[in-house]
């Protein structure tokens, strides 16, 4: 109902000449002929953008829709119709990664950088159907005892030629074309399933898994009730990280899934916490039980004064509103000092444990607590 009312809404806000076609899903096409200069298809594209503001009424609903337009011109930026349509998703590629109304003019060097990353994508389409990713698991760590009671789980990709490659470099271009979510089902369901293989009297600790927004859909809750289904994982011992970018969601929304995953018995992490939005009534407002201190302001800590007081006033807070504190990046003994001074119970970080593929989590997760981490025993009372 609502493709068909834009439809209407649009051929209503072109020339008679012009053409508008339904390009599937929910993409539109324009032809625009007699183009007298960019500034005329400027003019035209405001119109679009302008029309598509009013609300639209649909069984007693309002609604209100936002575009992102790419735009190309025959003869600079192609000659076919094949290159122009190209050419415009390529330029409207660029404008959604804006967010919201905007649009953007076909140019030559967008296109290698959409190009690339449409290439990475389906590279990771391919990896995802070959099993090229695997997983590893960074230990947390309990700061008195020394043990391990956490393990966050971090994707790898093989990628065939090439080697390694970061997420911190695939997996936003997995949430931007919508892979994340097939990847991030499969993240969690072998994460699980690792779990459930590690030795049952080893397994007293969390398995902290990364959501990433976008993965936050309708089917999100019913995927993770199965996977606890199919792979035996217990609810209780399972945490999913997601960080401030979530509360972009719609809040109703957001509220009703988080207190879905709640009531299965997961626990919910905030990651990144204080690098995102400035409101904190977000912390009263949906069941978050842990917030992770962002490894920028530890990476600062103990010389500069000012990541020492944030890192302080996150620790307080935390503890007022019976939240449990982790801190992450911890890289230095100085730094796990200084957080330990301050109450924080729970770090992660190269100091104490890389990231470990599953055999080598298996080896530390034998050892006596106070081994379990690369820090002389000593360093724990
Ligand atoms: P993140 O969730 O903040 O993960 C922590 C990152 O910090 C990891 O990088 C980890 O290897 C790294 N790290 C851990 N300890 C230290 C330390 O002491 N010093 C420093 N400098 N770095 C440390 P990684 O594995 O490269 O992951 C980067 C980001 O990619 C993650 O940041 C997360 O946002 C994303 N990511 C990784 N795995 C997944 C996943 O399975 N799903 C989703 N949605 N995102 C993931
Ligand atoms: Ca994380
Ligand atoms: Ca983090």
């Amino acid at each position: 109902q609502v493709i068909r009312a834009l439809a209407q809404r649009f051929t209503g806000l072109v020339r008679s000449g012009d053409t508008v076609a339904h390009w599937g899903a929910d993409e539109f096409v324009f032809v625009l002929t007699d183009i007298r200069d960019r500034a005329t298809v400027s003019t035209v594209i405001q119109n679009l953008i302008e029309g598509l503001h009013a609300p639209i009424e649909i069984d007693g609903q309002t609604l209100v829709c936002t575009c992102s337009i790419g735009c190309s011109i025959y003869p600079e930026d192609g000659e076919s119709a094949d290159t122009l349509l190209r050419h415009a998703d390529a330029a409207m590629f660029q404008a959604k990664e804006r967010r919201g109304n905007h649009f953007q003019f076909y140019e030559r060097a967008l296109n290698q950088q959409v190009h690339q990353r449409l290439a990475l994508n389906m590279a990771l389409r391919d990896g995802l159907a070959a099993d090229e990713f695997f997983l590893h698991f960074q230990p947390q760590y309990d700061v008195h005892r020394g043990g391990i009671i956490g393990v966050e789980t971090l994707v790898r990709w093989s990628r065939p030629g090439i080697g390694m490659v970061s997420p911190a470099d695939f997996i936003p271009v997995a949430e931007q074309t919508g892979l994340i979510i097939p990847l991030g089902a499969w993240i969690l369901r072998r994460a699980c399933q690792q779990y459930m293989a590690w030795p049952e009297s080893l397994r007293g600790f969390k398995l902290a898994v990364n959501i990433s927004f976008q993965q936050l859909e309708e089917s999100f809750v019913a995927m993770v009730r199965s996977c606890l289904q199919e792979t035996g994982m217990p609810a209780e011992r399972l945490e999913l990280e997601v960080t401030e970018g979530v509360l972009m969601k719609d809040s109703a929304y957001l509220e009703a899934t988080l207190a879905e995953i709640k009531a299965l018995g997961i626990s919910l992490s905030l990651d990144d916490f204080g690098t995102g939005f400035s409101s904190l009534s977000y912390l009263q407002r949906y069941p978050f039980d842990q917030l992770k201190i962002d490894q920028s302001f530890v990476a600062k800590l103990p010389e500069d004064g000012s990541s020492g007081a944030l890192c302080e006033a996150i620790i307080r807070m935390a503890d007022a509103l019976g939240l449990n504190v982790i801190a992450e990046g911890v890289e230095t003994q100085e730094q796990l000092n200084y957080l330990k001074a301050q109450g924080c119970n729970q770090v992660q970080g190269f100091l104490l444990s890389r990231p470990l593929a599953a055999d080598d989590l298996l080896v530390l997760l034998n050892k006596p607590k106070g081994s379990q981490s690369s820090v002389d025993s000593a360093v724990f009372e």
